[in-house]
């Protein structure tokens, strides 16, 4: 592990979400409250001002603090979601190769499933998030180089992302416009997509 990779995980991830807060805020406002840009940059910013004590802690602590800080800060519910989902993942403990990727974000997706009372299907992150798992875990059973990985990790999420389009939501608010949120894409698989992508970014940049 590279010895500032939490760090860069922090900075990309901040960077992403600050970068694209203006259009995740768009996407909420075509079938949502119109506040996720302005949910999830509260909680990165958050992120950001605790930044050098984050990257100072192993990647399964940082994780863990970081979800924390986001069910304190995020008032949607796309914090408790995401929070759910990082301090599961931070649980699963300091994963040593991609195979323990895949089982923390297993673990994480589990958690974030039932605090969300959600599945796949529903027009969400986890729409985004369980096609990335797919990926890692055929990923790590190949065991793919990490240029291999991460371009099939972006295949994937590119490809999960355009699919909840089609899609009508069964939960979250974008479930009280039914028929009416066909056509549009989920803002929480949106911002998923970043993330994963900012991490891709970032494993690359060590490959
Ligand atoms: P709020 O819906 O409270 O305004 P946000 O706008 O920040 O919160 O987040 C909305 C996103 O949260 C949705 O696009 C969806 O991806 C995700 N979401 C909402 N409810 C759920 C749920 N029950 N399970 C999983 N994801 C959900
Ligand atoms: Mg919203």
């Amino acid at each position: 592990m590279a010895p500032d990779l939490v760090g860069q995980l922090l900075d990309a991830a901040v960077a992403t979400i600050r970068e694209h807060a203006a259009e995740l805020t768009a996407l909420d406002q075509a079938i949502g409250d119109g506040d996720h840009g302005v949910n999830m940059r509260r909680g990165f910013d958050a992120i950001a001002q605790a930044r050098d004590e984050l990257a100072a802690l192993p990647l399964d602590q940082a994780l863990q603090k970081a979800g924390m800080t986001l069910v304190m800060k995020v008032g949607g519910a796309s914090g408790p979601l995401y929070g759910s989902l990082l301090m599961a993942m931070g649980k699963a403990g300091a994963p040593q190769d991609v195979a323990g990727i895949a089982e923390a974000l297993g673990q994480g997706i589990e958690a974030l499933k039932k605090r969300g009372r959600s599945d796949v299907g529903e027009k969400t992150m986890l729409d985004v998030l369980v096609p990335t798992l797919g990926a890692l875990q055929a990923g790590a059973a190949d065991g793919a180089a990490t240029g291999e990985l991460t371009a099939k990790v972006r295949a994937v999420v590119a490809e999960a992302l355009a699919a909840t389009a089609p899609m009508r939501a069964t939960k979250g608010r974008a479930s009280f416009l039914g028929e009416r949120s066909i056509g549009h894409l989920d803002p929480g698989a949106r911002s998923s997509a970043l993330l994963i992508e900012a991490v891709c970014d970032v494993l690359e940049g060590g490959a």
